[in-house]
């Protein structure tokens, strides 16, 4: 076996290529920038290496010299004057890409151009750049991706998924993650042992790429009990061409994830080993060409083979892979239903999760807004004798090198198609600008509205229940419409792709809804169940147009019975439809802020859930939006009816609900018609409650009121909100379920003083033993309560819209950044690392502004502080605070009595005014005594937030 290569030889020889190349080809001041503001883990960096082509490769540009029938790309001459689109590619290193957006009759942007509307980047993006986008932009990854990108993650939601529904989820090898499932593994072993079978492993890094740290084991005992390795059952059938072993790269493009758009390419590569496949056995497993399909492998074997006609080399076309099985007389057709069928319950397992990051990080945005997230994924399948398709992994960044021709053809044409269907228009960032405006003026002219309920009558309530039943079919209505044009450009723009989600298939998407469905509620815990009436209208609606208009116009008679018969006649429209949502955008507040399904178990989830003054706020919160519901969307511009149209002109994000209508800006009556398509419906009643309220700024807008004067308006009103919001901020306090504030802070103290002891525990429970979604629900526990004081002082319900709130928001992502690892590089004495998000913006923050977040990044490393605590607790009924070492402290902590305690004024008469959350502003030196110090601290807060306020 002489074209054998050992593991170790293998991955010394990548080590000394990529630096070779690095040095030989000088891209790498591409990468440098790129990676400078995105550090790219071990994977990206291995996944970069590829594109540093041997100096024999030539790169696909000198094909096309010699007169090959590559594209000519044509130069558009710029007219002056007049916008192009533009891509800033200074983060990606592939020709390819550059050529495509060229051939796109885009302009390529500087570097440093934040605003560009394509951005593509081969790394990695954070989730504070995707927060920081504006609603024109288009980036090509997705927050949450991670969760079915990388191997240990997706073994693990797949196991999730698998465990919901075994019928579905039969695609994937069996896996085991290491170290955890270490015993499992070598149970599994032991029985195969006992059976007398014999199986194969193969043993793969969980953040490996390109065949790296890859390696057989005939016997499982023999596996070491590594970190950070996943242990895939060995697929030891392989359907073989011309005897060699090979898997495909496919290619898959999602456009939006809320809701969900899945496009299949209809070619891609296939990758074969260079040496002949024989059943794996002691004396072969080591011969990585026979067992591995790596390009990045394989190219290194004297034996690999360029692709020179469409049958010969060790990569070739899907194409050429389907003509062959038709040859063979495979159904091919059924096989590539098979494949779709699963790249769509993969990417299911995703959405959960995807969804979920995406909504945090563009709060606010209605469902059904242009995405300004789109990825190209690359899955890695392999196909048994049997025909049956296995997934191996998911690339989020794969790789676009074009070292042969083949490559250039299939990946460009790729990239175009990709390209095209993302429906970037020029005129969207002017839209947005005057969107931005709108909503600047809007908001200062936002009046305090009367929610008296006494005030109500029987006839308004009457008024207000038909009202809302028009509103929902409305918005029912926009949402068709906007279906139905989004459908139409995709048939006519989907090149090369297919839609494989939704599915045209009926009873195929009934399937798909319900699997959706059990992802949400394995994922998501109990929001699950809000996300239903969602999956309902945005993959499963029932109703048509027609319907719908039907539906509305028996409204519309209702209402002109009730005026004629004032108490009278019943009504003859519709119920309130159970599948429609309430109002467009309701998902972020039930989305968020629902902390019922907060779970309180020893397992780590947030106790701050239980605080009687959350379960306060989300009653006040919930009644707000039930009781009140009609009320504030009449008369308020936040009300649900008219977040959706504030949508349109969020400053700084100016979130659109159409690229029909999104020109934004207070519309006069006249010009609500149901003309347009999305919102069509919805606007014009929009506009009709909203009425009153926009009065006294249409009149102001007749009279060409000057812009810096309203501006400057604007900026005092938000200056001086702000500081009540850091005053409030400052008010806020942790609270520690059955313990009181006093208590609470105790324990915070003792933890910080025995900090030594408590560090490794924390860090292991917060970056290991709790997962990305508890993680996010301790911060949410946070974040839910901002949310409720900001929508309290900014007499607003559409708080994601605030500019405050998007500052928030960039912070909360800031700690969840890198699995946590954000929030936890906070509590380092020296590390503020956080700020640095806000010293690339453009925004200017402010003093105010910056000192909130301070505080906000406080209550959340109290918050994790307290559920740590809370955890070790339930887990440990006799664990004390101070842990063995600290005895003396526990002693203290179980003799509280804090009602003998004199708190000062004003504190004593409103201990928790804010006290859903408690925490600890000012840290006591060491020796404090617990009581004094309390009283202090809260007299300093006060001080203090009397200096701010
Ligand atoms: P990497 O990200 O390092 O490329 P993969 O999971 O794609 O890791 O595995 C690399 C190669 O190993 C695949 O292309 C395939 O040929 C082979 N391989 C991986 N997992 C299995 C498996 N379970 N059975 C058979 N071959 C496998």
């Amino acid at each position: 076996m002489k074209n054998s290569t050992s593991l170790t030889s293998l991955s010394s020889m990548d080590k000394d290529l990529s630096l070779n190349s690095l040095t030989q080809y000088g891209r790498a001041a591409a990468l440098q920038r790129s990676s400078v503001s995105n550090p790219p883990s071990a994977r990206q960096v291995s996944e970069t290496r590829e594109e540093y082509l041997p100096p024999q490769i030539k790169p696909y540009q000198d094909l096309s010299d010699k007169g090959n029938s590559a594209p000519t790309l044509v130069k558009k001459k710029r007219r002056k004057g007049r916008e192009r689109i533009t891509a800033n590619l200074s983060g990606t290193r592939y020709e390819v890409v550059r050529q495509m957006v060229e051939k796109m009759g885009f302009s390529v942007a500087k570097d440093d151009d934040p605003t560009s509307y394509l951005i593509w980047n081969d790394c990695f993006v954070s989730p504070d750049k995707i927060s920081e986008l504006k609603p024109y932009q288009r980036i090509n990854h997705f927050p949450g991706m991670g969760e079915v990108t990388r191997k240990d993650a997706l073994a693990r939601n797949y196991l999730k998924m698998q465990k919901a529904l075994p019928d579905e989820y039969n695609f994937m090898p069996r896996t085991w993650i290491l170290p955890a499932d270490y015993s499992l593994l070598q149970n599994h072993a032991k029985e195969l042992k006992m059976k007398k079978k014999s199986k194969t492993f193969i043993v793969k890094p969980s953040n490996g790429a390109q065949g790296h740290g890859i390696s057989l084991y005939r016997n499982a005992e023999k596996i070491p009990q590594t970190e950070n390795f996943i242990v895939q059952e060995y697929i030891d059938k392989p359907l073989l061409l011309d005897g060699f072993k090979f898997d495909l790269r496919i290619y898959v493009l999602i456009t939006s994830c809320d809701p969900l758009r899945i496009f299949l390419f209809n070619d891609g590569l296939v990758r074969l080993a260079t040496e002949k496949y024989l059943p794996p056995h002691e004396s072969n497993v080591n011969h990585l060409y026979m067992h591995l399909t790596n390009y990045s492998v394989n190219k290194h074997n004297e034996y690999y083979e360029k692709n020179m006609t469409i049958d010969t080399g060790s990569k070739r076309s899907i194409r050429y892979f389907n003509d062959y099985l038709r040859r063979s007389d495979i159904d091919v057709a059924m096989l590539w239903r098979n494949i779709a069928d699963m790249i769509v319950r993969t990417l299911l397992v995703a959405e959960p999760h995807v969804l979920h990051a995406y909504r945090m990080c563009r709060p606010g945005v209605p469902s059904g807004s242009d995405s300004v997230c789109f990825e190209v994924l690359g899955f890695d399948i392999m196909i048994d004798r049997k025909l049956r398709p296995w997934l191996l992994e998911i690339n989020r960044s794969p790789s676009f090198g074009t070292d042969e021709r083949l490559d250039f053809e299939i990946k460009s044409s790729l990239i175009e198609d990709s390209f095209k269907l993302l429906n970037i228009k020029v005129s969207d960032k002017r839209r947005n600008i005057a969107a931005q405006k709108a909503e600047a003026q809007r908001r200062l002219f936002r009046t305090n509205r009367k929610t008296d309920t006494q005030d109500v009558t029987a006839m308004d309530q009457k008024k207000a229940s038909m009202d809302k039943r028009k509103e929902e079919l409305k918005d029912l209505l926009a949402r068709v419409r906007k279906m139905a044009l989004r459908e139409d450009f995709e048939i006519r723009n989907c090149g090369r792709f297919k839609r494989i989600f939704p599915s045209d298939d009926r009873l195929r998407q009934d399937r798909y809804c319900k699997i959706m469905s059990s992802a949400f509620s394995v994922f998501l815990a109990g929001r699950g169940t809000s996300m239903q009436r969602e999956i309902q209208v945005n993959y499963n609606n029932k109703y048509k147009e027609e319907q719908l208009l039907d539906m509305i116009a028996e409204c519309e008679a209702d209402e002109r019975d009730s005026k004629l018969y004032p108490g009278g006649k019943p009504p003859r429209g519709p119920k309130p439809l159970q599948s429609m949502p309430e109002s467009l955008p309701s998902v972020p507040t039930h989305y968020y802020e629902d902390e019922e399904d907060v779970e309180c178990d020893s397992d780590g989830s947030p106790p701050g859930s239980l605080s009687r003054h959350q379960l306060h706020v989300r009653h006040r919160s919930a009644s707000g939006s039930r009781s009140r519901a009609h009320s504030r969307m009449s008369a308020e511009s936040g009300g649900a009816g008219d977040r959706a149209s504030s949508s349109h002109s969020r400053p700084g994000s100016g979130v659109t609900l159409n690229s029909n209508n999104r020109a934004g800006g207070p519309r006069p009556l006249s010009q609500s018609t149901l003309n347009g398509v999305a919102g069509g419906g919805g606007h014009r009643s929009r506009s009709v409650t909203r009425a009153a309220t926009t009065n006294k700024l249409t009149a102001l807008q007749r009279s060409n009121v000057d812009d810096n004067f309203l501006n400057s308006m604007v900026k005092e009103r938000e200056e001086e909100l702000t500081k009540k919001t850091l005053v409030s901020l400052n008010e806020m306090r942790i609270k520690f379920p059955g313990k009181s504030d006093i208590e609470a802070e105790y324990l915070l103290d003792q933890l910080h003083e025995n900090w030594k002891f408590h560090k490794p525990r924390i860090a292991s429970y917060w970056l290991v033993k709790l997962d990305s979604i508890k993680r996010r629900k301790v911060v949410d526990i946070v974040r839910s309560n901002v949310r409720a004081m900001l929508q309290r002082i900014w007499r607003s319900s559409d708080i994601d819209n605030l500019r405050l709130y998007r500052i928030f928001s960039r912070v909360f992502n800031r700690l969840l950044w890198s699995h946590g690892q954000g929030l936890w590089n906070c509590f380092s004495p020296t590390s503020n690392t956080w700020e640095t998000i806000f010293s690339k913006s453009s925004e200017n923050i402010s003093e105010a502004e910056m000192d909130s977040c301070r505080r906000i990044v406080q209550l959340c490393k109290d918050c994790l502080l307290i559920v740590y605590k809370f955890a070790d607790e339930a887990k440990n009924p006799t664990s004390q605070v101070g842990g063995e070492q600290q005895q003396t402290g526990t002693d203290k902590g179980q003799s509280f009595q804090p009602q003998q305690m004199t708190i000062p004024p004003p504190f004593e008469n409103k201990p928790a005014q804010n006290g859903y959350l408690a925490g600890r502003d000012l840290r006591p030196p060491v020796n404090w005594n617990p009581y004094t110090s309390y009283s202090q601290r809260y007299s300093r807060i006060y001080q203090q937030s009397n200096l701010t306020g």
